[in-house]
């Protein structure tokens, strides 16, 4: 079975720092304060949210001016408060690893070196060898199909497991198994209304989330 996390809002309440970084670096690149006030991030990918960001401010998009600086302010918003690990995210994680036959990656918008440093912050990079990112697409199923193919295991059953409606639809949209977990901005009703096989209301339960897995 290959597994796949998504990690704002699933592993690691990052509490703002993606905003914050945001803001900051479109201020520091632009000289643009508040480019992120309003938007709506849960769920969506980099290579979305910057462009629409970029669009916003009538700017063109330039990752190469871009990502750089969010980056070095991302990595001084953590070392200043590290993203708080949600409950139950590391015996999860550590449980799914000792079985030894999953393959566990990670499914998130965030690019991928905001992702290292978000988990390596949070003290869970271990568990994750691969996985999907920001850099793969704007639309979450570009990102879920990237790190299906990076398990190189075709025919297994694949599990997304994440906090947002688009969690939810890419993991349908890949015939994956959606478990979701109610932990981040949105409700247990709008994710079940979108079809999520599980709601969990957090990771504390090892045994409930395995079950919820189909493990
Ligand atoms: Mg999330």
């Amino acid at each position: 079975m290959i597994v796949l996390f998504d990690i704002d809002g699933t592993l690691i309440d990052p509490k703002g720092a993606g905003t914050r970084s945001l803001n900051l670096c479109f201020q520091h690149v632009y000289g643009r304060p508040g480019a992120a006030d309003g938007v709506m991030a849960s769920g969506q990918t980099d290579a979305f949210l910057f462009p629409a960001i970029a669009a916003r401010l009538g700017i063109p998009w330039e990752p190469d001016r871009v990502y750089p600086a969010y980056l070095s302010v991302l990595g001084e918003e953590l070392r200043r408060g590290p993203a708080r690990v949600l409950p139950g995210a590391e015996a999860l994680c550590a449980a799914l690893a000792a079985r030894g036959d999953l393959s566990v990656g990670l499914q998130t918008g965030n690019i991928r070196a905001a992702a290292e440093m978000k988990l390596t912050y949070a003290g869970l990079a271990e568990h994750f060898r691969f996985g999907g990112f920001g850099e793969d697409g704007p639309d979450r199923g570009d990102l879920v199909r990237a790190a299906i193919a990076r398990a190189a295991r075709p025919g297994v059953p694949v599990v997304v497991v994440g906090d947002a409606p688009n969690d939810v639809l890419a993991a349908r949209a890949a015939g994956a198994r959606a478990v979701a977990v109610a932990t981040g901005w949105h409700p247990r009703a709008e994710l079940e209304a979108l079809g999520a096989d599980v709601v969990l209301p957090d990771l504390t339960d090892t045994a409930a989330c395995l079950h919820a897995m189909g493990l």
